[in-house]
C-alpha cells in the first residue's frame, strides 16, 4: 500500500508510533523515525530494518517549531521528498479536575499534543505541496470528540487536533494533500500503563469499551496505514474512531 513512499513518524519510539512504523515497513515505505526518546527510536528502527526496509532516525521534540522544521528538512534532503506524515507524538499529562490542573502542565500538554501537531502539519504541507501532494494522519484520540473527567488539557488538546484537521483538509485538498484523524479508544501502550496499573481502572476502562477490552497498538496502526495509502483517495477532512464501540454509546 505505500511502496516507494517516504513516511514521518512522530512518537515512533514506543507504542502506536512504533506499531505505525511497523505496518509502513510491511507496507513498503521507507521511514523517517523520529522522538525525543533515543533507544526507544532506535529499537523501532532495528525492527524495520529487519523487514528490510530503510529507517532514518531523527530525534525532536514536537513541542518546539524548529525541530519540527527541521524534521521535514532532513527528511527532503536524505529522501527527496515527504510523502506521507503520522503526527502522533504525544503525552497524557496529569489526572486532576479543571479547577485543579497546574497552569504549567496545562501548557505543556497543549505545547505537545496540540502545538505539535500544528507545527508538524506546518512544515509537511509546505514540503509536499512542492512535490504534488500527499497524506497526513494525526493522531487524536476519543477525547477529540467526548470529554474526560480529570483529562482537561487532553481533551482540549485533541479536540483541537480533530479542529486542525478538519481546517487543515478544507485549505489543501484540492492541491493533493489530504489530511485526516484517527481517534483511538484505550490502547495497551506504556502511556496507559501508568493508568491502568490497578483491577478497578483495568475493569472500568474494559467495561467502557463494548468489545469487553482495550486496543491493540496493532489495530490503530492498520488503519493509519489505510488513510495514508491510495486506497484512501477519496478520503480527507475526516476523523476515524478506532475504538472498540466507545464513541457508539
Ligand atoms: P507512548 O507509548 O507513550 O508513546 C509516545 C511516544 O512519544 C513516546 O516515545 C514519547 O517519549 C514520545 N514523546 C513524548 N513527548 C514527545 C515530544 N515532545 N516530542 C516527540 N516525542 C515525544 O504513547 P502511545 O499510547 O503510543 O500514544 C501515541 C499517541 O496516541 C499519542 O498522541 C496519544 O495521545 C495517542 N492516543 C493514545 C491512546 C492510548 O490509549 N494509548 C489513546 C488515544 C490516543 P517518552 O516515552 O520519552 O515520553
Amino acid at each position: 500500500m505505500l511502496k516507494n513512499k517516504v513516511v514521518l513518524i512522530t512518537g515512533a519510539g514506543s507504542g502506536i508510533g512504533r506499531a505505525v512504523a511497523l505496518v509502513c515497513a510491511r507496507e513498503g515505505a521507507s521511514l523517517l523515525l523520529s522522538d525525543i526518546d533515543e533507544a526507544g527510536t532506535e529499537a523501532t528502527a532495528a525492527l524495520v530494518r529487519e523487514v528490510g526496509n530503510e529507517a532514518l532516525v531523527v530525534l525532536a521534540d514536537v513541542g518546539v517549531a524548529t525541530d519540527c522544521q527541521m524534521l521535514v528538512e532532513r527528511c527532503c534532503s536524505h529522501f527527496g521528498r515527504l510523502d506521507v506524515a503520522c503526527n502522533n507524538a504525544g503525552i497524557s499529562g496529569p489526572s486532576l479536575n479543571t479547577a485543579d490542573y497546574p497552569v504549567d502542565d496545562w501548557n505543556h500538554v497543549i505545547q505537545v499534543n496540540l502545538s505539535g501537531v500544528f507545527y508538524g502539519m506546518k512544515y509537511q504541507i509546505e514540503a509536499m505541496l512542492r512535490t504534488g501532494g500527499g497524506a497526513i494522519v494525526n493522531v487524536a484520540s476519543i477525547l477529540g470528540a467526548v470529554g474526560f473527567a480529570t483529562a482537561p488539557a487532553y481533551a482540549a488538546a485533541k479536540h483541537g487536533v480533530v479542529g486542525l484537521t478538519h481546517t487543515a483538509a478544507l485549505e489543501y485538498s484540492a492541491q493533493g494533500v489530504r489530511v485526516n484523524a484517527v481517534g483511538p479508544g484505550f490502547i495497551r501502550t506504556p502511556m496507559i500503563e501508568a493508568l491502568d496499573n490497578d483491577e478497578a481502572t483495568h475493569a472500568m476502562l474494559v467495561a467502557a469499551h463494548p468489545m469487553g477490552r482495550l486496543g491493540e497498538a496493532e489495530e490503530v496502526a492498520e488503519l493509519v496505514v489505510w488513510l495514508a495509502s491510495a486506497r484512501a483517495s477519496f478520503v480527507t477532512g475526516a476523523y476515524y474512531p478506532v475504538d472498540g464501540g466507545y464513541l457508539a454509546r
